[in-house]
């Protein structure tokens, strides 16, 4: 059964159990099965023959996901768009998609052309015809679009079939159900007092953390509790909303846990529903696992990795006694349908144990960047060594790929290990950021010529990013020296024209003006020495 069959299934078993709930805001099984069908009916006559995704705005309303479906259900992938976005990213983002429709569950506060906005898309949702059952999405095609942060400055949208997401879905269902059965006897009398599971949402649904727990609460016929990005920065606040919800299946970056966890009421005492947390996205830190471990110590802790690219993640593993005291945590074995190579240099593979970049071969891996050739043939390459290779389809002309992920790390007894990255993408609290794309926009501001940003680290971890820029001047002219108001007002401004250009979390925190930016030997820009200058 495909992930939209799970979810009719529900719909028709189990029609008035809570989907999502968001503040006082709920949506049932059959609300979502019905409301999409509508709204599909809709999307489906007013797009006529195009098959152009389509862009849905907004940030935790219920009706996202009766957006998501009803694009899906009308032939159409969805690219889901975040409030937290500034409104030039979302022009570049609509100008890609290129739709006349755009779904919103949000004040279109940017004019957006073409809005359907709430009120409509809840009227249309309640009185148009359903769609028809032919018109959904198939296998190969694409089920959504999530764009991610691009080195020249422009976001790049990796697409997902609906073939990837039940790939995907199976795999992390049964991570779900592994954690539920290794409960402890205390904890499962709890849940069986319980015929729903309750996952929290933590993640904007532009980031495919989200799809870890939306689609694996669609799958299971889970309540997804979703919190808001105000109610996360607010840890009073956070607290009140987690106990409220009752939560059970915990999904977030390991940055999201950390921040919770500095509040002492955080523990499997207070909150004695939470049986399982999935982690994503980010690097797990064995102290943060440890620490995790024993304030919930009959819950199951998993670290899982993967880009955006083979939707959400391909490793995992459930952290146990055995992994602490050795350094990093691994981030796991591949799941079924995954195979994981390590390339040295050369393009050889790696030794047991040595390192090189990390790539990705097998059933979740996308089939490239949406409209983006160049960038695709880049990093996803044709697949000729994965054991499964053989067995796939006999259509010659569908060549499996494998994707180069950047990532570094090593393979030792079967565990794989991720030990940073080869180019110049970082995570900074869980989002992924190419430091060119802030480079790049940095440079398109008058006055800029040249821009290099590192991450400051502290302990290893990234805390913040600065900029190093150099000025448009005159070579004749006098060097231009700042007095302190005068300098703070010009890094100001920077950070203000950058914000309506990138989401805040890319914005620098720190801008240093220099004279020049040290090479090396090979003539390319010094970060290291930047770096240790932060
Ligand atoms: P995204 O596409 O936003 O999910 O980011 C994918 C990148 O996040 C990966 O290529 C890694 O660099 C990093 N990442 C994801 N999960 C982990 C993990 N468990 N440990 C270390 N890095 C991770």
């Amino acid at each position: 059964m495909n992930i939209l069959e799970k979810i009719e299934n529900h719909g028709k078993m189990q029609g008035d159990n809570i989907v999502m709930e968001y503040g006082a805001e709920k949506l049932t099984y059959s609300e979502l099965w019905e409301k999409s069908d509508r709204l599909a009916g809709w999307i489906s006559e007013r797009l006529g023959d195009s098959k152009k995704p389509v862009l849905v705005y907004g940030h935790k309303h219920p009706m996202m996901l009766v957006c998501f479906l009803a694009c899906v259900k009308s032939g159409r992938a969805y690219c889901p768009v975040d409030i937290s976005m500034p409104e030039q990213r979302i022009g570049d983002i609509a100008e890609a998609v290129d739709n006349d429709i755009i779904l919103g569950t949000e004040e279109n506060t940017h004019n957006l052309k073409g809005y359907v906005s709430l009120d409509e898309i809840d009227r249309i949702s309640k009185e148009h015809t359903p769609v028809d059952y032919s018109k959904r999405v198939s296998s190969e095609d694409t089920y959504y679009i999530i764009f991610t942060s691009g080195s020249t400055g422009k976001p790049k949208g990796v697409e997902i079939s609906l073939e990837n997401l039940n790939n995907f879905t199976d795999w992390s269902v049964s991570l779900v159900e592994d954690s539920q059965e290794g409960c402890h006897d205390e904890m499962r009398d709890i849940n069986s007092r319980k015929s729903q599971l309750t996952f929290m949402n933590q993640a904007p649904f532009s980031f495919d953390l989200s799809v870890m727990d939306l689609y694996t609460c669609l799958a299971m016929g889970g309540r997804l509790y979703s919190i808001d990005k105000k109610t996360q920065q607010d840890p009073k606040l956070l607290m009140d909303e987690l106990r409220k919800g009752e939560i059970n299946v915990w999904v977030s970056t390991p940055s999201f846990a950390e921040m919770t966890m500095a509040n002492k009421e955080f523990n499997g005492e207070e909150f004695d529903s939470i049986n399982t947390f999935l982690f994503c996205g980010e690097k797990l830190g064995a102290d943060t696992g440890k620490r995790l471990q024993e304030l919930f110590p009959n819950s199951g802790i998993y670290n899982t990795y993967g880009p955006t690219e083979s939707t959400v993640a391909v490793t995992g593993i459930k952290l146990d006694d055995s992994l602490f005291g050795k350094g990093d945590l691994p981030i796991g074995r591949p799941k079924p349908g995954t195979e994981i190579y390590i390339f040295t240099e050369d393009g050889s593979i790696a030794k047991e144990g040595e390192k090189g970049e990390i790539a990705i071969a097998g059933n979740t891996v996308s089939k490239g960047y949406f409209k983006n050739r160049e960038k695709t043939s880049e990093v996803f390459i044709e697949d000729n060594i994965s054991s499964f290779h053989d067995s796939k389809d006999s259509d010659e002309t569908k060549k499996a790929m494998m994707y180069k992920t950047g990532d570094e790390g090593y393979i030792s007894n079967g565990l794989v290990y991720c030990t940073g990255r080869i180019d110049l993408q970082i995570k900074l609290h869980g989002y992924r950021i190419e430091l060119g794309d802030i480079e790049s926009n940095l440079k398109f501001i008058e006055g800029i010529s040249q821009a290099c940003v590192v991450p400051r680290r502290v302990d290893g971890k990234i805390r913040n990013l600065v900029a190093f820029v150099v000025e448009t001047s005159d070579a004749n002219a006098p060097r231009k020296t700042y007095d302190s108001s005068t300098a703070f007002q010009k890094r100001k401004e920077i950070r203000d024209k950058l914000k309506c250009q990138l989401p805040d979390y890319m914005v620098p925190k720190k801008i240093v003006f220099v004279d020049s930016l040290p090479m090396t030997i090979n003539g390319k820009v010094d970060r290291k020495k930047l770096e240790a200058m932060v």
